[in-house]
């Protein structure tokens, strides 16, 4: 599409003016130069883009309503690891040729989600290049109850939502060309973004983080901005059928800890507040499981069963390290 041409407009008129829930605070959506957006007195934006690039984030021949689906998801995950609310989302679109069979499932996967969080697309950009996909969510938080990653204290109890690994062993099995059971692919294709969770736990949770990179890589980066360490028992982590069955075969814990894409929540939260946050999980249609502890002293320490240290082969996802 040449930049402005009536074919770029039309294709933005059709799949993307009308995407999402309305919104009374949309003052102005798509079509202008910038969308117009009203924000409360006292009440934080909370911010975050992503990128899924065809080749490196999803096959170049996927469906592409997972595809809408997804790369709004990853994004709302973002937004539920600070207990934020889903307002607003703006897409950049990159394609390689105009192909609307292709963009109005990519739009209903988009909007879809949207919808499910109350979320309206108000905005984007569409161009013409290999294919890839930016979205940027905007939700709102009340100033100062956003959930952080560097407020974790010794003595908290470390936990994570549903179960861990399921993403990353749908991928390994569609990379070797063997077949993925549709339940277990749906975890790599449509992940569900635990948003009421993180809503909930605002003034429960001291520290929170979603899982992108794989437990291991992603708990790292509360430990270090909180300034602290923890233990964590593999024997405690939330395991799907399939992936239990993966790891009683070939003792390798890299799917739960180090695998990428679980959108799960890993967060912390003072061990008084434990049993409230077990009562939570029936409500939230989730799993909650308690899978360690923070300690004071720096450093992650990764027990096994039988209380030794345990191998993994991978530390988790890192676009710019040498992990092919
Ligand atoms: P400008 O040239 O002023 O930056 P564009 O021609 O890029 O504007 O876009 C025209 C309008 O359509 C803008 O309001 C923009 O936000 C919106 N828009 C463009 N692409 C998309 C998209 N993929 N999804 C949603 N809105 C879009
Ligand atoms: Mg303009």
């Amino acid at each position: 599409m040449a930049k402005g041409s009536r074919s770029e407009f039309d294709l933005i008129g059709r799949f993307f003016a009308d995407l999402g829930a309305s919104r009374a605070d949309v003052l102005l959506g798509v079509g202008d130069d910038c969308a117009l957006l009203e924000i409360p007195a006292d009440v934080a934006m909370a911010v975050s883009i992503d990128t899924l690039v065809a080749g490196t984030h999803f096959f170049h021949d996927c469906d592409a309503e997972g595809l809408g689906h997804k790369s709004l998801a990853v994004g709302l995950s973002d937004l539920a690891a600070m207990g934020a609310a889903p307002a607003w989302a703006t897409l950049a679109l990159t394609l390689p040729e105009r192909d609307d069979a292709w963009l109005a499932a990519f739009a209903r996967g988009f909007g879809d989600l949207a919808r499910t969080y109350g979320m309206r697309l108000v905005g984007g950009d569409t161009t013409r290049g290999p294919l890839s996909v930016t979205v940027q969510v905007h939700g709102l938080v009340r100033a100062g109850a956003a959930v952080r990653r560097d407020g974790a204290r010794p003595g908290d109890i470390l936990w994570v939502s549903g179960t861990l690994g399921d993403a990353g062993l749908a991928l390994g099995l569609i990379r070797e060309g063997r077949p993925v059971d549709p339940a277990l692919r749906t975890r790599l294709e449509r992940p569900v973004p635990r948003v009421e969770l993180g809503s909930a736990l605002r003034g429960i949770a001291t520290a929170m983080i979603d899982l992108s990179d794989g437990l291991a890589a992603d708990l790292g980066h509360i430990l270090a901005a909180s300034g602290v360490g923890a233990e964590l028992e593999f024997t405690s982590l939330p395991l799907s059928p399939a992936v239990a069955s993966r790891i009683a075969s070939d003792g390798d814990w890299s799917l739960p800890l180090s695998s990428g894409d679980d959108y799960e929540l890993c967060f912390c939260a003072p061990s008084e507040r434990s049993g409230l946050i077990a009562s939570m999980a029936a409500g939230l249609g989730c799993a909650l499981t308690a899978v360690g502890r923070i300690h004071a002293e720096p450093g992650l320490i990764l027990k096994g069963p039988d209380g030794a240290p345990m191998r993994l082969s991978r530390t988790g996802y890192d676009h710019f390290a040498n992990n092919t």
